[in-house]
Protein backbone atom coordinates (compact mmCIF):
# COMPACT_ATOMS: atom_id res chain seq x y z
CA UNK A 1 0.00 0.00 0.00
CA UNK A 2 0.76 3.49 -0.96
CA UNK A 3 0.27 6.26 1.70
CA UNK A 4 0.05 9.78 -0.29
CA UNK A 5 0.72 13.08 1.17
CA UNK A 6 -1.94 14.79 3.45
CA UNK A 7 -0.72 18.18 1.90
CA UNK A 8 -2.53 16.45 -1.95
CA UNK A 9 -5.20 14.38 -0.18
CA UNK A 10 -8.44 14.71 1.67
CA UNK A 11 -7.49 15.18 5.09
CA UNK A 12 -7.61 12.31 7.79
CA UNK A 13 -11.21 11.65 9.34
CA UNK A 14 -9.59 11.52 12.94
CA UNK A 15 -11.14 14.28 14.82
CA UNK A 16 -8.17 16.56 15.54
CA UNK A 17 -7.13 20.35 15.98
CA UNK A 18 -3.97 19.92 14.33
CA UNK A 19 -3.09 21.74 11.37
CA UNK A 20 -4.17 18.72 8.53
CA UNK A 21 -7.88 19.02 9.31
CA UNK A 22 -8.89 22.64 9.93
CA UNK A 23 -11.66 23.05 7.29
CA UNK A 24 -11.13 26.87 7.45
CA UNK A 25 -7.54 26.58 6.44
CA UNK A 26 -5.97 27.80 3.20
CA UNK A 27 -6.99 25.12 0.45
CA UNK A 28 -4.07 22.62 0.64
CA UNK A 29 -3.73 23.31 -3.23
CA UNK A 30 -2.09 26.64 -2.17
CA UNK A 31 -0.27 26.79 1.18
CA UNK A 32 1.62 23.23 2.81
CA UNK A 33 -0.05 22.04 6.02
CA UNK A 34 3.77 22.18 7.15
CA UNK A 35 4.56 25.70 6.61
CA UNK A 36 2.42 25.91 9.78
CA UNK A 37 3.52 29.99 10.47
CA UNK A 38 2.66 30.49 6.80
CA UNK A 39 6.06 31.65 5.45
CA UNK A 40 4.74 31.06 2.09
CA UNK A 41 3.44 35.13 2.42
CA UNK A 42 7.15 35.84 2.38
CA UNK A 43 6.74 35.36 -1.66
CA UNK A 44 5.23 38.06 -3.91
CA UNK A 45 1.97 36.78 -5.74
CA UNK A 46 3.93 36.00 -8.95
CA UNK A 47 6.47 34.32 -6.79
CA UNK A 48 3.85 31.87 -5.31
CA UNK A 49 2.64 31.11 -8.66
CA UNK A 50 5.97 29.66 -10.09
CA UNK A 51 6.51 27.92 -6.69
CA UNK A 52 2.75 26.34 -7.01
CA UNK A 53 3.71 25.22 -11.03
CA UNK A 54 7.14 23.79 -9.61
CA UNK A 55 4.75 21.54 -6.89
CA UNK A 56 1.85 20.63 -9.60
CA UNK A 57 4.85 19.52 -12.27
CA UNK A 58 6.47 17.72 -8.92
CA UNK A 59 2.95 15.92 -8.25
CA UNK A 60 2.48 15.14 -11.66
CA UNK A 61 5.52 13.98 -13.37
CA UNK A 62 8.18 13.02 -10.57
CA UNK A 63 6.43 11.77 -7.60
CA UNK A 64 4.45 8.67 -8.95
CA UNK A 65 8.11 7.49 -10.38
CA UNK A 66 10.21 8.50 -8.04
CA UNK A 67 10.40 5.40 -5.40
CA UNK A 68 10.98 2.66 -8.77
CA UNK A 69 13.88 5.29 -10.28
CA UNK A 70 15.31 5.86 -6.99
CA UNK A 71 14.93 1.88 -6.31
CA UNK A 72 16.60 0.83 -9.73
CA UNK A 73 19.07 3.93 -9.06
CA UNK A 74 18.40 5.97 -12.36
CA UNK A 75 18.00 9.43 -13.11
CA UNK A 76 15.12 10.53 -14.81
CA UNK A 77 17.15 12.25 -17.24
CA UNK A 78 14.16 13.24 -19.50
CA UNK A 79 12.17 15.59 -16.95
CA UNK A 80 15.34 18.24 -16.94
CA UNK A 81 14.35 19.52 -20.03
CA UNK A 82 10.34 19.79 -19.07
CA UNK A 83 11.29 20.91 -15.42
CA UNK A 84 13.44 23.67 -17.17
CA UNK A 85 10.43 25.03 -19.30
CA UNK A 86 8.62 25.70 -16.22
CA UNK A 87 11.47 28.33 -15.76
CA UNK A 88 13.04 28.04 -12.35
CA UNK A 89 16.65 27.05 -13.80
CA UNK A 90 18.86 30.20 -14.30
CA UNK A 91 16.21 32.10 -12.47
CA UNK A 92 19.34 33.93 -10.13
CA UNK A 93 20.62 35.94 -13.22
CA UNK A 94 20.13 38.92 -15.54
CA UNK A 95 20.50 36.87 -18.88
CA UNK A 96 17.82 34.24 -17.91
CA UNK A 97 15.66 34.96 -15.04
CA UNK A 98 11.96 35.08 -16.71
CA UNK A 99 10.61 37.39 -14.36
CA UNK A 100 12.48 39.49 -10.93
CA UNK A 101 12.47 37.26 -8.02
CA UNK A 102 14.29 36.81 -4.89
CA UNK A 103 16.73 34.18 -3.14
CA UNK A 104 13.79 33.06 -0.92
CA UNK A 105 11.85 32.09 -4.11
CA UNK A 106 14.93 29.89 -5.29
CA UNK A 107 15.11 28.40 -2.43
CA UNK A 108 11.90 27.71 -2.07
CA UNK A 109 11.50 25.98 -5.46
CA UNK A 110 14.48 23.77 -4.26
CA UNK A 111 12.15 23.05 -1.37
CA UNK A 112 9.57 21.83 -3.64
CA UNK A 113 12.02 19.81 -5.63
CA UNK A 114 13.28 17.99 -2.06
CA UNK A 115 9.67 17.72 -0.84
CA UNK A 116 8.70 15.13 -3.26
CA UNK A 117 11.92 14.23 -4.39
CA UNK A 118 15.55 15.16 -2.50
CA UNK A 119 17.17 13.32 -5.64
CA UNK A 120 15.25 14.87 -8.27
CA UNK A 121 16.36 18.38 -6.30
CA UNK A 122 19.89 17.33 -6.44
CA UNK A 123 19.69 16.64 -10.07
CA UNK A 124 18.44 19.62 -11.03
CA UNK A 125 20.53 21.73 -8.11
CA UNK A 126 23.82 20.60 -9.64
CA UNK A 127 23.29 21.97 -13.07
CA UNK A 128 21.33 25.07 -12.15
CA UNK A 129 22.77 25.85 -8.82
CA UNK A 130 26.54 25.01 -8.66
CA UNK A 131 27.57 24.41 -12.29
CA UNK A 132 25.55 27.51 -13.44
CA UNK A 133 26.54 29.88 -10.65
CA UNK A 134 30.11 29.05 -11.19
CA UNK A 135 29.76 30.46 -14.63
CA UNK A 136 27.34 32.66 -12.92
CA UNK A 137 29.91 34.56 -10.41
CA UNK A 138 33.40 33.37 -12.31
CA UNK A 139 32.57 33.53 -15.94
CA UNK A 140 33.19 36.60 -18.37
CA UNK A 141 30.13 38.39 -19.59
CA UNK A 142 30.60 36.45 -23.19
CA UNK A 143 30.93 32.86 -21.17
CA UNK A 144 27.69 33.78 -19.12
CA UNK A 145 25.88 34.81 -22.65
CA UNK A 146 27.15 31.44 -24.27
CA UNK A 147 26.31 29.01 -21.39
CA UNK A 148 24.03 30.37 -19.21
CA UNK A 149 20.56 30.53 -21.83
CA UNK A 150 21.20 27.08 -23.15
CA UNK A 151 21.15 25.78 -19.97
CA UNK A 152 18.06 27.63 -18.21
CA UNK A 153 16.63 26.25 -21.01
CA UNK A 154 17.32 22.84 -20.30
CA UNK A 155 19.54 22.17 -23.51
CA UNK A 156 22.78 21.65 -21.95
CA UNK A 157 23.11 20.11 -18.43
CA UNK A 158 25.92 21.07 -15.90
CA UNK A 159 28.14 19.02 -13.18
CA UNK A 160 30.14 20.46 -10.94
CA UNK A 161 33.55 19.09 -10.01
CA UNK A 162 35.41 20.11 -6.93
CA UNK A 163 35.60 17.06 -4.61
CA UNK A 164 38.70 14.18 -4.95
CA UNK A 165 39.35 10.83 -3.93
CA UNK A 166 41.60 12.49 -1.66
CA UNK A 167 40.58 16.00 -0.45
CA UNK A 168 36.69 16.39 0.30
CA UNK A 169 36.37 18.35 3.64
CA UNK A 170 40.03 19.66 2.35
CA UNK A 171 39.41 21.02 -0.63
CA UNK A 172 40.87 24.83 0.00
CA UNK A 173 43.87 23.36 0.25
CA UNK A 174 44.24 19.85 -0.76
CA UNK A 175 43.46 19.81 -4.69
CA UNK A 176 45.50 17.82 -6.04
CA UNK A 177 44.34 17.78 -9.85
CA UNK A 178 46.45 20.61 -11.98
CA UNK A 179 46.12 22.75 -14.52
CA UNK A 180 49.28 23.73 -17.01
CA UNK A 181 48.96 26.51 -19.44
CA UNK A 182 50.38 25.80 -23.08
CA UNK A 183 49.91 29.28 -24.96
CA UNK A 184 45.80 29.64 -25.35
CA UNK A 185 45.69 25.87 -24.45
CA UNK A 186 45.55 23.97 -20.81
CA UNK A 187 46.41 20.73 -19.79
CA UNK A 188 44.62 18.78 -16.56
CA UNK A 189 45.92 16.38 -15.02
CA UNK A 190 44.04 14.56 -11.91
CA UNK A 191 41.06 12.97 -10.47
CA UNK A 192 37.42 13.75 -9.19
CA UNK A 193 34.98 11.63 -6.87
CA UNK A 194 31.49 11.92 -6.07
CA UNK A 195 30.82 14.09 -9.25
CA UNK A 196 26.54 14.34 -9.63
CA UNK A 197 25.27 14.23 -13.25
CA UNK A 198 29.28 13.49 -14.98
CA UNK A 199 28.38 10.50 -16.63
CA UNK A 200 25.61 12.68 -19.10
CA UNK A 201 26.54 16.43 -18.20
CA UNK A 202 27.12 18.34 -21.33
CA UNK A 203 29.88 20.51 -19.46
CA UNK A 204 31.56 19.97 -15.53
CA UNK A 205 33.33 22.75 -14.18
CA UNK A 206 36.46 21.42 -13.24
CA UNK A 207 38.04 23.38 -10.27
CA UNK A 208 41.92 22.35 -10.44
CA UNK A 209 45.23 24.33 -9.57
CA UNK A 210 47.70 25.74 -11.64
CA UNK A 211 51.02 25.36 -11.81
CA UNK A 212 52.52 28.46 -12.54
CA UNK A 213 50.67 29.94 -8.96
CA UNK A 214 49.37 27.60 -7.16
CA UNK A 215 46.01 28.84 -7.13
CA UNK A 216 42.60 27.53 -8.19
CA UNK A 217 40.82 27.73 -11.51
CA UNK A 218 37.81 27.19 -13.04
CA UNK A 219 37.30 25.56 -16.26
CA UNK A 220 34.74 24.32 -18.30
CA UNK A 221 35.10 20.41 -19.79
CA UNK A 222 32.67 20.00 -22.82
CA UNK A 223 31.37 16.21 -22.81
CA UNK A 224 33.24 13.86 -25.09
CA UNK A 225 36.62 15.99 -24.45
CA UNK A 226 39.71 13.63 -25.25
CA UNK A 227 41.32 12.33 -21.98
CA UNK A 228 37.99 13.07 -19.67
CA UNK A 229 35.85 9.60 -18.68
CA UNK A 230 33.37 9.20 -16.00
CA UNK A 231 32.54 6.37 -13.94
CA UNK A 232 29.04 5.83 -12.15
CA UNK A 233 29.84 5.06 -8.77
CA UNK A 234 27.55 2.38 -7.49
CA UNK A 235 25.82 0.22 -4.10
CA UNK A 236 25.12 4.05 -3.10
CA UNK A 237 22.31 4.16 -0.55
CA UNK A 238 21.76 7.12 -0.42
CA UNK A 239 20.66 9.89 -2.99
CA UNK A 240 20.06 6.75 -5.28
CA UNK A 241 18.52 8.65 -8.42
CA UNK A 242 21.66 10.81 -8.39
CA UNK A 243 24.55 9.96 -10.91
CA UNK A 244 27.81 10.30 -9.08
CA UNK A 245 30.73 9.55 -10.62
CA UNK A 246 34.53 8.96 -10.43
CA UNK A 247 36.12 11.45 -12.92
CA UNK A 248 39.48 10.84 -14.21
CA UNK A 249 41.18 13.89 -16.58
CA UNK A 250 44.33 12.53 -18.20
CA UNK A 251 45.53 15.08 -20.44
CA UNK A 252 42.49 16.91 -20.82
CA UNK A 253 42.74 20.10 -23.32
CA UNK A 254 40.71 22.77 -22.54
CA UNK A 255 41.03 26.42 -24.32
CA UNK A 256 41.27 29.38 -22.30
CA UNK A 257 38.78 30.65 -23.76
CA UNK A 258 36.84 28.00 -21.46
CA UNK A 259 38.75 28.96 -18.59
CA UNK A 260 36.59 31.00 -16.24
CA UNK A 261 37.96 34.22 -16.47
CA UNK A 262 36.76 35.12 -12.81
CA UNK A 263 38.10 33.16 -10.75
CA UNK A 264 41.52 33.18 -9.47
CA UNK A 265 41.66 31.19 -5.97
CA UNK A 266 39.69 29.77 -4.13
CA UNK A 267 38.37 32.43 -2.44
CA UNK A 268 36.25 32.68 -6.01
CA UNK A 269 34.81 29.18 -5.30
CA UNK A 270 34.01 29.90 -1.71
CA UNK A 271 31.75 32.82 -3.29
CA UNK A 272 30.08 29.80 -5.59
CA UNK A 273 29.55 27.55 -2.58
CA UNK A 274 28.48 30.37 -0.22
CA UNK A 275 25.14 30.58 -2.65
CA UNK A 276 24.45 27.01 -3.05
CA UNK A 277 25.06 26.23 0.59
CA UNK A 278 21.17 27.78 0.82
CA UNK A 279 19.91 25.63 -1.16
CA UNK A 280 21.41 22.97 0.34
CA UNK A 281 19.44 24.15 3.60
CA UNK A 282 16.13 24.23 1.74
CA UNK A 283 16.66 21.19 0.28
CA UNK A 284 17.32 19.72 3.79
CA UNK A 285 14.22 21.21 5.05
CA UNK A 286 12.14 19.64 1.96
CA UNK A 287 13.48 16.28 2.39
CA UNK A 288 11.86 16.50 6.54
CA UNK A 289 8.81 18.12 5.13
CA UNK A 290 8.48 15.15 2.87
CA UNK A 291 9.19 12.29 5.73
CA UNK A 292 7.11 14.71 8.10
CA UNK A 293 3.89 14.29 5.45
CA UNK A 294 4.14 11.01 4.90
CA UNK A 295 4.57 10.36 8.49
CA UNK A 296 1.14 12.25 9.57
CA UNK A 297 -0.38 10.12 6.68
CA UNK A 298 0.41 7.06 7.55
CA UNK A 299 -0.27 7.41 11.56
CA UNK A 300 -4.00 8.81 10.62
CA UNK A 301 -4.44 5.20 8.98
CA UNK A 302 -2.73 3.36 11.03
CA UNK A 303 -4.82 1.69 13.48
CA UNK A 304 -3.02 -0.26 16.80
CA UNK A 305 -5.21 -1.12 19.80
CA UNK A 306 -8.32 -0.33 18.41
CA UNK A 307 -7.24 3.39 17.43
CA UNK A 308 -5.06 5.71 15.00
CA UNK A 309 -1.83 5.46 16.21
CA UNK A 310 -2.12 9.52 15.65
CA UNK A 311 -4.57 9.55 18.45
CA UNK A 312 -1.75 8.85 20.97
CA UNK A 313 -0.01 11.04 22.98
CA UNK A 314 3.64 10.13 22.11
CA UNK A 315 2.68 9.70 18.38
CA UNK A 316 1.38 13.46 18.28
CA UNK A 317 5.37 14.68 20.54
CA UNK A 318 6.77 12.45 17.57
CA UNK A 319 4.50 15.04 14.96
CA UNK A 320 4.82 17.94 17.16
CA UNK A 321 8.61 17.67 17.42
CA UNK A 322 8.78 17.00 13.61
CA UNK A 323 6.54 20.04 12.59
CA UNK A 324 8.62 22.66 14.94
CA UNK A 325 12.00 21.44 13.13
CA UNK A 326 10.35 22.06 10.02
CA UNK A 327 9.42 25.67 11.29
CA UNK A 328 12.63 26.78 12.91
CA UNK A 329 14.33 25.68 9.79
CA UNK A 330 11.76 27.35 7.60
CA UNK A 331 12.10 30.94 9.59
CA UNK A 332 16.18 30.12 9.03
CA UNK A 333 15.94 29.48 5.05
CA UNK A 334 13.92 32.16 4.87
CA UNK A 335 16.13 35.04 6.63
CA UNK A 336 19.24 33.20 5.45
CA UNK A 337 18.18 34.09 1.88
CA UNK A 338 16.75 37.58 2.42
CA UNK A 339 20.28 38.23 3.50
CA UNK A 340 21.36 37.11 0.28
CA UNK A 341 19.05 39.30 -1.62
CA UNK A 342 20.56 42.20 0.84
CA UNK A 343 23.87 41.46 -0.32
CA UNK A 344 25.01 41.24 3.73
CA UNK A 345 25.33 37.58 3.72
CA UNK A 346 28.43 35.95 5.32
CA UNK A 347 30.25 32.86 5.01
CA UNK A 348 29.57 31.98 8.67
CA UNK A 349 25.70 33.15 7.45
CA UNK A 350 24.98 30.37 5.11
CA UNK A 351 27.46 27.60 6.92
CA UNK A 352 24.90 27.98 10.19
CA UNK A 353 22.19 27.50 8.01
CA UNK A 354 23.18 24.11 5.98
CA UNK A 355 24.81 23.29 9.71
CA UNK A 356 21.26 23.74 11.64
CA UNK A 357 18.98 22.78 8.57
CA UNK A 358 20.71 19.43 8.09
CA UNK A 359 20.56 18.36 11.87
CA UNK A 360 17.07 18.87 12.19
CA UNK A 361 16.60 17.12 8.86
CA UNK A 362 18.40 13.95 10.54
CA UNK A 363 16.12 14.44 13.49
CA UNK A 364 12.75 14.50 11.84
CA UNK A 365 13.43 11.80 9.53
CA UNK A 366 14.11 9.85 12.01
CA UNK A 367 11.24 10.43 14.30
CA UNK A 368 8.95 10.26 10.62
CA UNK A 369 10.75 6.83 10.22
CA UNK A 370 9.82 5.93 14.20
CA UNK A 371 6.37 6.92 13.48
CA UNK A 372 5.56 4.49 10.77
CA UNK A 373 7.42 1.46 12.45
CA UNK A 374 8.21 -1.65 10.38
CA UNK A 375 6.40 -0.29 7.51
CA UNK A 376 8.75 2.86 7.70
CA UNK A 377 11.70 1.43 6.26
CA UNK A 378 9.65 0.05 3.26
CA UNK A 379 9.27 2.54 0.16
CA UNK A 380 5.88 1.93 0.80
CA UNK A 381 5.13 4.49 3.55
CA UNK A 382 6.74 7.45 1.42
CA UNK A 383 9.49 7.89 4.46
CA UNK A 384 12.65 5.39 3.51
CA UNK A 385 13.79 6.90 0.59
CA UNK A 386 13.67 10.68 2.71
CA UNK A 387 15.53 8.94 5.55
CA UNK A 388 18.32 7.46 3.16
CA UNK A 389 18.40 10.30 1.39
CA UNK A 390 19.03 12.79 4.07
CA UNK A 391 22.69 11.02 4.86
CA UNK A 392 23.94 12.66 1.58
CA UNK A 393 22.34 15.99 1.72
CA UNK A 394 24.09 15.92 5.44
CA UNK A 395 27.27 15.43 4.70
CA UNK A 396 27.63 17.39 0.65
CA UNK A 397 28.45 21.10 0.40
CA UNK A 398 30.41 20.85 3.77
CA UNK A 399 29.93 18.34 6.59
CA UNK A 400 28.14 19.62 9.69
CA UNK A 401 32.00 19.48 11.04
CA UNK A 402 33.18 21.99 8.36
CA UNK A 403 30.15 24.33 8.26
CA UNK A 404 30.36 24.42 12.71
CA UNK A 405 34.29 25.05 11.77
CA UNK A 406 33.04 28.07 9.45
CA UNK A 407 30.99 29.80 12.42
CA UNK A 408 33.06 28.80 15.36
CA UNK A 409 36.00 30.85 13.46
CA UNK A 410 34.12 33.71 13.23
CA UNK A 411 32.87 33.64 16.75
CA UNK A 412 36.36 32.97 18.38
CA UNK A 413 38.38 34.66 15.64
CA UNK A 414 40.27 30.97 15.67
CA UNK A 415 40.33 28.81 12.67
CA UNK A 416 40.39 25.55 14.06
CA UNK A 417 40.57 23.46 10.61
CA UNK A 418 43.91 22.14 11.20
C1 LIG B 1 25.71 11.98 -2.82
C2 LIG B 1 26.84 12.95 -2.91
C3 LIG B 1 26.88 13.89 -3.93
C4 LIG B 1 27.98 14.72 -4.08
N1 LIG B 1 28.05 15.58 -5.15
C5 LIG B 1 29.18 16.29 -5.36
C6 LIG B 1 29.33 17.06 -6.56
O1 LIG B 1 28.45 17.11 -7.42
N2 LIG B 1 30.49 17.75 -6.74
C7 LIG B 1 31.49 17.74 -5.81
O2 LIG B 1 32.50 18.39 -6.05
N3 LIG B 1 31.37 17.02 -4.66
C8 LIG B 1 30.25 16.29 -4.42
N4 LIG B 1 30.12 15.53 -3.27
C9 LIG B 1 31.23 15.47 -2.32
C10 LIG B 1 30.94 16.09 -0.97
O3 LIG B 1 30.95 17.48 -1.04
C11 LIG B 1 31.92 15.51 0.04
O4 LIG B 1 31.52 14.16 0.28
C12 LIG B 1 32.01 16.29 1.34
O5 LIG B 1 32.58 17.55 1.13
C13 LIG B 1 32.81 15.54 2.41
O6 LIG B 1 34.02 15.09 1.91
P1 LIG B 1 34.44 13.56 2.10
O7 LIG B 1 33.27 12.73 1.71
O8 LIG B 1 35.72 13.34 1.36
O9 LIG B 1 34.65 13.36 3.65
P2 LIG B 1 35.98 13.69 4.50
O10 LIG B 1 36.45 15.06 4.19
O11 LIG B 1 36.93 12.57 4.37
O12 LIG B 1 35.38 13.70 5.98
C14 LIG B 1 35.10 12.51 6.71
C15 LIG B 1 34.70 12.92 8.12
O13 LIG B 1 35.78 13.61 8.75
C16 LIG B 1 35.33 14.85 9.26
N5 LIG B 1 36.43 15.83 9.21
C17 LIG B 1 37.19 16.19 8.15
N6 LIG B 1 38.06 17.15 8.49
C18 LIG B 1 37.85 17.42 9.80
C19 LIG B 1 38.41 18.35 10.75
N7 LIG B 1 39.37 19.24 10.41
N8 LIG B 1 37.94 18.35 12.01
C20 LIG B 1 36.94 17.49 12.40
N9 LIG B 1 36.37 16.59 11.55
C21 LIG B 1 36.81 16.58 10.27
C22 LIG B 1 34.17 15.24 8.35
O14 LIG B 1 33.31 16.20 8.95
C23 LIG B 1 33.52 13.88 8.14
O15 LIG B 1 32.68 13.59 9.22
C24 LIG B 1 29.01 14.68 -3.11
C25 LIG B 1 28.94 13.77 -2.05
C26 LIG B 1 27.88 12.90 -1.94
C27 LIG B 1 27.87 11.90 -0.81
Amino acid sequence: MTFTSPATTAPPTAPSTGPTTDPSATPTSARLDADFYGFQDVLTPREQEAALAVRAFMEREVRPLADDYWDRAECPVHLFKPFAELGSVGAAWAETARFENSAVFRGWVGMELARVDSSFCTFIGVSSGLAMSSIGLGGSPEQREQWLPPMAAGDLIGAFGLTEPLAGSDTARGLRTTATRHGDTWVLHGAKRWIGNATFADVVVIWAKDTADDQVKGFLVRRGTPGFTATKIERKQSLRIVQNADIVLDGVEVAEADRLQGIDSFKDVAKVLRVTRDGVAWQSLGTMIGAYEAAVAYTAQREQFGHPIASYQLMQDKLATALANVTASLAVCVRVSQLQDAGTQRDAHAAMAKSFVTTRMRETVALAREACGGNGITLDTGVARFFADAEAVYTFEGTRDMNNLIVGREITGHAAFV
